[in-house]
């Protein structure tokens, strides 16, 4: 039987980070896998999941099944710290939360969720967008097509060609957008632009699909909320998928958290048994703890502070990063500019060369990213910086 299997190729990022870990050079430098990275390279507990923690294993009585929505008080602390206390779809009852494991969980709920609504459901996905979007939507068989959305050449949404091709989509399509920190460009909408997005949606009766990995590390807890915020407030049906791995440094425990807005209570609750019905034929059930710290920090005031001021203050190291090294690159003299890499937010940028300059950093500087030239902003640091900087200049003068 397993005979009719194919070998599959090495998930390019995996085998980037294999690579990596084999390079004996003392100055190799990993800007591929997304994770917080701190000065020493390290990718710390923050304290406050430390505090969480703690507290958990000294308060913790029991070990029995959550079932399929996960904690009541992680759904309740998660969808407020997204959509703000007070939205309307909370008050109105419209919104049905689930914690998952991670925002791919989330993501693969929500793919499912959809199927089952109409299984020749078309989602939109911005081009370029995250590689896993596509597996993870795929799995449910729904139907992917792009909207035209970052501009290499310009370092720049192709907004106006976003918008014509999403008033080709028709009703019940659904739009996949990417909350705040796009991965993989950096390149963000502004308020503008999402207020457009969300008149265009209403009108032609599209579904947004809000994709929220990064809240915090763009521009703060609240403004990196502003899409999604104003399409929950707008659209009388929406999706999002929310990730704890990385602005609370989760990673590896698996948190997250699938919403579903419905138009209203009645329907809230058909959608609620559906999805929860859905986790039951997946995973059964999330598992527990990660998702137990966030609803520790989130419902301890001294815990939210401390947890928000060690976002802070890596959100401001990745920007000060940003800075940093388009400053670098031109103290070399280099002839293009990298001043582009400052406005963009969150994790990741394009440096925007070519795969075979992305193979020479690698081959004769040990610099490491993936093909596309997509880099881990915090995957640099002081000591490093600099040699990026100079041999990416060396790379680009031939
Ligand atoms: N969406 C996007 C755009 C991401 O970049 C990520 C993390 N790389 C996720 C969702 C979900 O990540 P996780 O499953 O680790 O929470």
């Amino acid at each position: 039987m397993f005979e009719h299997l194919h070998g599959l190729p090495a998930d390019p990022i995996l085998n980037l980070m294999v690579q990596y870990r084999q390079d004996n050079n003392p100055l190799k430098v990993d800007l591929g896998v997304g994770v917080y990275k701190d000065e020493q390279g390290q990718t710390p507990i923050m304290q406050a999941v430390h505090a969480a923690e703690t507290h958990l294993l000294a308060s913790e009585t029991t070990k029995t099944y959550i079932g399929p929505a996960g904690s009541e008080g992680f759904c309740f602390q998660i969808s407020r710290l997204l959509l703000g206390n007070d939205h309307a779809v909370i008050k109105d009852q419209r919104i049905t939360v689930a914690q998952t494991p991670g925002g791919c969980g989330a993501l693969r709920v929500a793919a499912e969720f959809l199927a089952k609504c109409d299984p020749d459901t078309t989602v939109w996905v911005s081009d370029p967008t995250w590689a896993n979007h596509i597996p993870l939507l795929k799995g449910a068989n729904l139907t992917i097509t792009e909207y035209p959305y970052y501009d290499g050449e310009n370092k720049a949404i192709r907004f106006d060609a976003m918008m014509s091709a999403l008033e080709t989509a028709k009703s019940g399509d659904v739009v996949l957008l990417h909350g705040c920190c796009h991965n993989p460009s950096g390149a963000d909408l502004n308020h503008e632009q999402w207020n457009s997005i969300a008149e265009l949606v209403v009108r032609k009766g599209l579904i947004p699909f809000v994709d929220i990995a990064y809240q915090g590390l763009g521009d703060g807890l609240v403004e990196d909320t502003y899409g999604a915020r104003l399409l929950a407030d707008k659209a009388p049906e929406m999706l999002i998928a929310s990730s704890c791995s990385k602005n609370f440094g989760l990673y590896r425990d698996r948190t997250g958290a699938v919403m579903v807005i419905s138009a209203n209570q009645t329907q809230a609750s058909v959608s609620a048994s559906n999805l929860f019905s859905i986790i039951r034929g997946i995973y059964s059930m999330p598992p527990a703890h990660g998702a137990a710290i966030v609803e520790t920090i989130l419902g301890n005031e001294a815990l939210t502070k401390q947890w928000d001021d060690e976002l802070t203050m890596m959100r401001e190291r990745i920007l000060q990063l940003r800075h940093q090294l388009a400053k670098e690159i031109a103290a070399c003299g280099t002839e293009q500019s990298f001043a582009f890499i400052p406005e963009q937010k969150g994790m990741f940028s394009f440096l925007g060369i070519d795969k075979a300059q992305v193979a020479q950093l690698k081959d004769e500087y040990s610099i490491y990213m993936v093909d596309s030239s997509r880099i881990s902003i915090a995957g640099l640091s002081s000591s490093n910086i600099q040699y990026v900087a100079q041999s990416l200049s060396a790379v680009l003068k031939g």
